[in-house]
């Protein structure tokens, strides 16, 4: 039961992830379900799309509805009808991208006030396994702190230190039965503090690890220079989780530096804003030129809007704010990251990563002119 690497081209790998709920085939791109629901989207969907491992936020499901009454109910997979994998983030992401809301850091946890109902509350490392392991998920992710961006150094370092300790702290509470635990590195893209991120985590004797701190605003060529030496210090017999990166071409260029895992709530959020990922680029179905246009989203998807509906449909649907037309989005944009995850799976074991990924920035490149591009992920 434990991690394989069955193919590598390059710096990519291809593996598979055995877990208490099935195994997840590598590279694999998990598709957020923030409240416990990948919004909109049955289950079942999520299995035909091609989803292998969902992601759960701690955060949001300790305020609402509590992990003592999910624990109560069977736990997260029996309360949302998922029996397949599931990670669940620490929470630590999302407490420290609501800055505004935080009172207090320090080296036993971080204060802050609920998004819910303003009261304080507390987050530590022991409360973050806790939480995970009424949870139930199959990988745990420990608690770290994210500092902004344009943070000063002496503070990253400062982050760097604490998210250590935490880790420390965090690897040695009981776990669910067959859960695993991811440490996360933080540092930014100053190379003295990832590296030593990186060796004190990976010291403590994690089943994954994960790059985080990456992809919170940096520039895109700075994280991807960051993801190509950091990537290979994490252990090469250990998944490698990229967190917070789900546009076509971030998906492809991460695989490209080793990661093995990816997650974003940004293709959902936009399918759900009336946009499509296609081979085509980016498609904003509120413009005019979809007027008359017969054609499905992707000639070729299989996804339930491209089966049955055109681009006109659609797109009446999303000015007229239909809960269908965001939902068929929604699938869309889920199915077209899920298959380009699985092709670029399928060349990895068959040797030809960088051809694929030539191929599919050439296609887009090759659509249409005023939406060329996968426009990246904010
Ligand atoms: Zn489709």
């Amino acid at each position: 039961m434990t991690f394989s690497v069955t193919a590598i081209d390059g710096a990519a790998r291809a593996g598979l992830l055995p877990t208490a709920h099935g195994e997840v085939p590598t590279p694999a791109f998990m598709p957020v379900g923030t409240k416990g629901t990948v919004k909109g989207v049955h289950p079942e969907q999520l299995r035909e799309l091609g989803a292998s491992i969902l992601l759960g936020n701690t955060y949001h499901l300790h305020f609402r509805p509590g992990e003592d009454l999910i624990a109560e109910l069977g736990g997260l997979h029996a309360f949302m009808g998922w029996d397949g994998p599931i990670l669940t983030d620490s929470g630590g992401y999302q407490v420290f991208s609501l800055r505004h809301t935080i009172t207090r850091v320090d080296d036993g946890g971080v204060t802050f006030r609920s998004v819910y109902d303003g009261e304080l509350a507390r987050l530590t490392p022991e409360l973050a396994a806790e939480i995970q392991r009424k949870l139930g998920s199959d990988i745990a992710m420990c608690l770290d702190q994210v500092p902004p961006i344009d943070v000063a150094r002496a503070q990253l370092e400062d982050a760097v230190r604490r998210t250590t300790l935490w880790a420390e702290r965090q690897r040695r509470q009981e776990r669910a039965p067959g859960q695993l635990v991811f440490g996360i590195a933080q540092g930014h893209s100053d190379e003295e503090l990832r590296r030593r991120s990186i060796e004190e985590i990976t010291a403590l004797g994690f089943d994954g690890h994960a790059l985080g701190g990456l992809a919170i605003g940096e520039d895109r060529p700075q994280m991807l220079e960051t993801t190509a030496w950091a990537a290979p210090l994490l252990p090469a017999d250990k998944p490698r989780y990229f967190m917070g990166i789900g546009d076509p071409e971030g998906i492809l260029d991460v695989i490209e530096r080793g990661i093995d895992m990816f997650d974003c709530v940004w293709p959902t959020r936009l399918g759900r804003t009336g946009t499509a990922l296609t081979w085509e680029g980016r498609l904003n179905l509120k413009n005019a030129r979809f007027v008359r246009d017969a054609r499905p989203l992707d000639e070729g998807c299989t996804c339930p809007a491209c089966a049955r509906f055109s681009r006109a449909y659609l797109r009446h649907l999303v000015n007229q704010n239909e809960l269908l037309g965001l939902l068929l989005l929604t699938l869309h944009n889920l199915r077209f990251l899920l298959e380009l995850t699985a092709g670029a799976r399928q060349a990895i074991e068959d040797g030809r990563f960088a051809a694929y990924r030539a191929d599919a920035l050439a296609r887009i490149a090759a659509g249409a002119p005023e939406e060329a591009s996968w426009a990246q992920a904010p």
